[in-house]
């Protein structure tokens, strides 16, 4: 699953968590890809790991959480935090994850208001990510000026309202506010933990359009973590969705949602939303729930939800297979195109 010259190649991630239960592994083993300038959308429920795999990315864990293997390459640059033991390495890994958070990869997140200091102007927080960001450079006031008015109004928002607090703004407008402050030391990867979650679906459809534009615009590739299908349509170039910490089912975005093969679980995400198309009285949803991830069932640990459970599935963690750029981890597709992956 994983291509040479990308700007991040994950490779074996594995992410757990130390609780009063016990040890809880959050992600076994996730590969993935994004290249410059592409989105890559990360589906699945709650739960299923999709954030956990971002702050692993981030070195922003719980202090309860770490990363226990894998590798993570970003533009060249070795950042797994597994490579770094000694407390000397660790000091190393946080000063380069310093670096690069902010500058080279952004993070925005679901709630615009817990993003946002409601007692500073918006354009002071910008300025306060631009100097934080300078890594040292002298930065006149004139050049923080400026390039606070450039990143407003690449967001649609007039340059003069940089005095404003976060109350004068809509929920949508201080949406992109923030992501004018994720974008203002143009980093080459933003990361979106369900960036539209809590906004109305209009705005929603703003705020989305406005990010496509900007990634044509600027090339800034992005990962775009969600629940939502339709949003995946909307920006993604290619698709992951994930299970109980595993990628269940990749590729691009033609694989997802114009082939018949789908692992039963996304089937299942399809059944669960409207379709105006076909003439359905109910929706289709997925039966149960996703399960603890410190007991997961064995096998498949979709197994006790699937529809098409086989005896093996009970038994048997299924490997990927691999239609060209479409990956299935289900064991009703082995054989598929006769070429078979290693479990990840
Ligand atoms: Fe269903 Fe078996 Fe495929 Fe798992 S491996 S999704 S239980 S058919």
């Amino acid at each position: 699953m994983v291509m040479d010259m990308s700007l991040l190649e994950i490779r074996g991630l594995e992410t757990e968590f130390q609780t009063e239960q016990g040890v809880v592994k959050a992600l076994r083993g996730i590969d993935y890809t994004v290249d410059k300038g592409e989105v890559l959308g990360i589906v699945g429920e709650s739960g299923s790991g999709k954030s956990v795999g971002m702050l692993s990315l981030m070195g922003l864990l719980a202090p309860n959480g770490t990363v226990t293997a894998g590798e993570m390459i970003f533009d060249g640059e070795d950042i797994s935090p597994v490579k770094y033991k000694t407390k000397k390495e660790k000091k190393e890994y946080e000063k380069k994850m310093n670096a690069i958070r902010g500058n080279d990869i952004s993070m925005i997140f679901q709630d615009p208001m817990t993003s946002l200091n409601p007692v500073a102007t918006v354009g002071d927080q910008i300025a306060e990510a631009i100097i934080y960001h300078s890594n040292g450079q002298k930065v006149s006031q004139e050049q923080i000026d400026q390039r606070v008015g450039e990143v407003l109004e690449m967001v649609g928002i007039p340059a003069a309202r940089k005095n404003e607090y976060p109350h004068q703004f809509s929920g949508g407008m201080k949406q992109r506010v923030v992501i004018a402050m994720a974008l203002s030391c143009q980093p080459d990867l933003l990361i979106a933990d369900e960036p539209t979650t809590a906004l109305d679906v209009t705005i929603q459809a703003q705020v989305l359009s406005m990010m496509s534009d900007l990634r044509d615009k600027l090339g800034t590739a992005m990962i775009m973590i969600t629940h939502d299908l339709g949003i995946v349509a909307q920006v993604c170039d290619k698709v992951a969705v994930m299970y109980a910490g595993q990628i269940i089912e990749s590729g691009t975005l033609e694989d997802i949602f114009t082939s018949e093969e789908h692992h039963p679980y996304t089937k299942g995400l399809f059944g669960a939303i409207p379709n105006l198309k076909v003439d359905a009285r109910r929706l289709s949803p997925i039966e149960g729930l996703m399960p603890d991830p410190s007991n997961l069932p064995s096998g498949c640990h979709f197994h006790d939800r699937c529809p098409h459970c086989m005896d093996i599935c009970r038994e048997q963690e299924p490997a990927i297979y691999s239609n060209g750029t479409h990956c299935i981890a289900c064991h009703l597709y082995d054989g598929w195109d006769g070429k078979k992956e290693e479990t990840t």
